[in-house]
């Protein structure tokens, strides 16, 4: 199977269809949370989002502070901001819908999760350290993360606690092989490793594949839209940087 595996859509309508479009068909898709918050089109993504099939979908710490599952207080400053304004614009079936969707799964030999295994809505895995802990948490060969939107592969190194990060090259598929990893496809809507092009991956579940890819999208599209409704310059201009 062809898989699609896209994270931190973040209501950011332009990102999303140039992925879906670059991706091109697929048999199934993989969504890791964090649908809404940020960027200026809540309810356009998560319809575009449930009516992809077959679809298992996460639920982010972003979408869950929307649904008031957790204190937006304990947002910054411009993500706050982007909440509540979510919260107020959000139709009441796609906010249904979010509340329907776990924080962790499980797809084959691919553990999921939004921010890691260990605590699935909040951790950041951004280090060798944090990723070698996460490996006990989960017992499949594979565990895919999103919410640090950036692209990385965490690769353990014989079973005591030691870990190296590998960063793909974008369009060439990497063979899963015995090694356990915690993948991470990045962001589609808010990128954060200085490109500011969309990121996803393709996941072949039968070749054993994982291919990160990069799109260019239409940013200036998303950043009008911002504009219109009033969020915060910060959250609008780091867009333009992938930061
Ligand atoms: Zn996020």
């Amino acid at each position: 199977m062809r898989i699609l595996v896209i994270s931190d859509i973040h209501a950011n309508l332009a990102a999303f269809e140039a992925v879906l479009a670059d991706a091109g068909q697929v048999d199934a898709v993989l969504c890791l949370g964090d649908i809404v918050g940020y960027g200026p089109d809540p309810n356009e993504c998560v319809a575009l989002l449930r009516d992809l099939h077959p679809l298992v979908s996460l639920s982010g710490n972003h979408d869950w502070a929307v649904l008031g599952k957790l204190e937006v207080e304990d947002f910054n400053h411009d993500a706050q901001a982007a909440i509540r304004w979510t919260q107020s614009a959000l139709h009441p079936d796609h906010r249904a819908y979010l509340q329907s969707l776990p924080p962790a799964g499980q797809f084959g030999d691919f553990t999921l999760a939004h921010a890691s295994p260990r605590y699935p809505v909040w951790e950041y895995i951004t280090d060798t350290l944090t990723a070698a802990e996460n490996f006990e948490y989960f017992n499949t060969p594979y565990c895919l993360v999103g919410h640090t939107h950036a692209v990385a592969i965490f690769e353990q190194i014989g079973a005591n606690g030691y870990c190296d990060l590998l960063l793909p090259e974008y369009g060439v598929p990497l063979s899963l092989g015995e090694e356990r990893l915690i993948l991470n496809p990045g962001s589609v809507g808010q990128p954060r490793d200085h490109d500011p092009r969309a990121a996803y991956a393709i996941l072949d579940d039968a070749a054993r594949t994982w291919e990160v890819r990069r799109v260019e999208y239409p940013i200036e599209q998303t950043q009008a839209r911002m504009r219109e409704i009033g969020l915060p310059r910060r959250l609008i201009a780091r867009l333009s940087y992938g930061w």
